[in-house]
């Protein structure tokens, strides 16, 4: 459970395809350790999500939670869950606009477009394969945090850049 350094955008790892973890290893000591310190480190950094790649791990694990996070002060919480070998399909065409922020890029916020409604299909920390249909503020988030896993960052995904800003500028103009 050790808080791991997050590497930040220009670290050639964000930028890389992270590999599937065979599912008899999920269990090995050495995957739950990465999702345990993954957890930790998402908490300490106030993040809603974290993905491996961002602690240079370059394995197909995502975590995500939001329970009154102060860097998320008007997001709904949602429980922790745990995304090994994540895949996403959307439900529907419907898309919402998405402020979003990111640990490896730390104080920016851009406005880009999401899947309003998504089923994710992955395999949780015992290795138990799960499909779970997630709409609002946890759609963005596995959305951005699968990104990770394929060397995609939310600013790739921007259409205006004219929206990329501080945080402090976000909470005073458009939060
Ligand atoms: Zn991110």
């Amino acid at each position: 459970m050790n808080l791991l350094p997050v590497i930040k955008m220009g670290h050639p790892n964000l930028r890389k395809s992270s590999s599937p973890i065979p599912i008899p290893e999920i269990q090995d000591l050495r995957i739950q350790e990465l999702i345990d310190s993954l957890i930790t480190t998402m908490r300490a950094e106030d993040g809603a999500g974290i993905a491996a790649p961002q602690v240079n791990v370059l394995e197909r694990v995502f975590v995500m939670e939001v329970d009154n996070n102060p860097r998320y002060p008007d997001k709904a919480s949602f429980p922790l869950m745990v995304a090994v070998n994540p895949e996403i399909k959307p439900l529907g065409t419907e898309q919402v606009e998405s402020w979003e922020g990111c640990l490896s890029i730390p104080n920016i916020r851009g406005k880009l477009m999401r899947w309003a409604n998504i089923q994710l299909n992955a395999y949780d920390r015992k290795g138990k394969y799960f499909e779970k249909e997630l709409s609002g503020f946890a759609a963005v988030v596995a959305q951005h945090e699968l990104d990770h896993l394929n060397g995609i960052l939310f600013i790739d995904r921007m259409d205006d850049m004219t929206s990329l800003c501080f945080r402090e500028e976000y909470q005073r103009f458009y939060q």
